[in-house]
């Protein structure tokens, strides 16, 4: 722990790290260096192996398996948090998912499943984690929670499809937990992130060109790294942030600004 310890006591709820290039274990990691402890969450018995060690490395007490669509896992995953740590100042709402066919094909052609499979697990599963915390962040007299967007919820971009959708829903929830939950001392922000290389990104058709548009168009010259868009997600979720809620708050190189 190389930071000042501005946030020892507090306790957070990282969904989800799938891999050391997520941007949940980037977060994770800022949290961790200011003295915050961790809870984590895997999707499935192959990526427990990968978020298992990167999680005891951080000294987490509650390493839980999470699909945000099986109730019961939700239930027995804030169940953990409550016992290991008694109450949650954070939450960092790091997921999304969309069927490959509906990253790829034509957007016209999007199915009923596929829409509300990405819809579920990309922005529904925001308010519904939310509202799972609310008693233990009440505990703690507060809270702060940080979802990921990207700009495709704004504009259209190619491949993006229905996950532009539902990054705009997400961003939309956002600004109605933020409006509802104010008065309990909790705040709830969107970062809207330029393009990095994980796992989630992988899926998306268009990758490259996507990163080598931001390189040569966004105001920078150049894509944002992991840490400055951690470093964003500490300064959202810390007392640094305390004013803010309800934003969309773009780590793009600037990318958003152009109008051509
Ligand atoms: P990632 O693959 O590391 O993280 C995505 C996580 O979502 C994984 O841990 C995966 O297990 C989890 N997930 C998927 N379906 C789930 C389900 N049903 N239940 C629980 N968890 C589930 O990739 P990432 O790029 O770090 O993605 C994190 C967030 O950042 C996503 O919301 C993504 O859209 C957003 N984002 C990414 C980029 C980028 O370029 N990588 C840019 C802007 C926004």
């Amino acid at each position: 722990m190389n930071g000042s310890g501005k946030l020892k006591g507090k306790k957070a709820l990282i969904v989800a790290v799938a891999n050391e290039r997520s941007i949940a274990w980037g977060i994770a990691q800022a949290l961790h260096r200011e003295g915050c402890e961790l809870a984590f969450t895997y999707l499935g018995e192959a990526l427990e192996r990968r978020v298992r060690p990167l999680a005891e490395s951080v000294g987490a007490k509650v390493i839980a398996p999470c699909d945000v669509r099986d109730e019961s896992q939700v239930e027995a995953l804030f169940h953990a948090v409550g016992d290991a740590y008694g109450s949650l100042d954070f939450l960092v709402h790091s997921i999304a998912y969309a069927e490959r066919s509906d990253l790829e094909g034509s957007f016209v052609a999007t199915s009923k499943n596929g829409f509300l499979t990405a819809l579920e697990v990309s922005a529904y599963s925001l308010v519904s984690l939310t509202r799972k915390a609310l008693p233990l962040m009440e505990k703690a007299g507060g809270g702060s929670i940080v979802t990921l967007s990207y700009y495709g919820a704004e504009k259209v971009v190619p491949n993006y499809n229905v996950m532009g959708v539902a990054k705009a829903a997400l961003e939309c929830c956002v600004r109605y937990l933020a409006w509802e939950l104010g008065p309990k001392n909790i705040r709830v922000n969107a970062i809207s992130a330029g393009p990095v290389r994980t796992l989630a990104a992988a899926g998306i058709r268009g990758f490259k060109t996507m990163m080598q548009t931001v390189q040569e168009r966004a105001p920078l010259k150049r894509n944002v790294t992991l840490d400055e868009i951690s470093d964003t997600g500490l300064f959202l979720l810390s007392p640094s942030g305390g004013g803010i809620t309800g934003e969309t708050l773009y780590v793009d190189s600037g990318y958003n600004i152009l109008g051509m």
